[in-house]
């Protein structure tokens, strides 16, 4: 693929999230871009930072650490999200790292990013992945088990920002958006990481906060 692709396909992205925000009175603005740059080369990458995006999103932090500090130093304002599961060993790396963590997903981890984020002075913005369609093979706290996960969190001096989720494949995703959206109103987040490219407008209608986008912006994985 012409690495100019993916800068044409952004602005589309852009446009359509938009629509969808206004269609359901919400402020465009409101709805943050990531552009899910796992497994994508620098040179893949720098178009769009050329064309002045600055939120990515990667799910590994080694992967993250090998790439990214050359990529920032063109622009020191980008913001990177960390969107896969996180080892508690390396919980103080992702903090480091990353200005934003959507993967906070048990009590053990609880634990690790607030000694990690103690140590650093600093802390990235918190998301809790919660297992919205229940199933064992996701990470996510359930979501009976979400209160006590935000209380451990709140004892550990982490401050909570919003709730991620990635629901079940090939099945209607509104149903899971909705019930992430109720769990965060109940527990009064107000920021909601939902939305990928097969559902992202879906997801906009219904509160996202956050869209994560990988293949509509650069193609297929390999
Ligand atoms: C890879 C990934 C995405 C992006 O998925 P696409 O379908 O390529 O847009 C979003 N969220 C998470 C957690 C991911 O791992």
């Amino acid at each position: 693929m012409q690495h100019e692709e993916p800068a044409r396909r952004l602005a589309e992205i852009q446009h359509a999230i938009s629509r969808a925000a206004r269609t359901a009175r919400r402020d465009p603005a409101s709805v943050t871009l990531i552009a899910v740059s796992k497994t994508r080369t620098a040179d893949e990458i720098r178009p769009l930072i050329d064309a002045g995006h600055r939120a990515f999103g990667e799910n590994r932090v080694q992967e993250a650490e090998g790439k990214w500090p050359a990529l920032r130093a063109a622009a020191p304002d980008i913001r990177l999200h960390l969107i896969g599961s996180l080892q508690s060993n390396k919980a103080a790396d992702a903090v480091r790292l990353f200005d934003a963590i959507h993967s906070v997903d048990r009590p053990s981890l609880v634990d690790a990013l607030g000694k990690a984020v103690a140590d650093a002075g600093t802390a990235p913005e918190l998301f809790v992945q919660v297992n919205v369609g229940e199933e064992p093979q996701k990470g996510g706290v359930a979501p009976r088990d979400l209160p006590s996960l935000l209380d451990r969190a709140s004892d550990r001096g982490l401050t909570i920002g919003g709730l991620m989720c990635l629901p079940p494949a090939d099945v209607e995703p509104a149903p899971y958006f909705a019930l992430l959206a109720k769990l965060g109103h109940d527990a009064g987040l107000p920021r909601l990481s939902m939305g990928m490219s097969g559902d992202f407008e879906t997801a906009v209608t219904i509160g996202a906060t956050h869209v994560r986008i990988g293949t509509a912006l650069f193609g297929e994985r390999a």
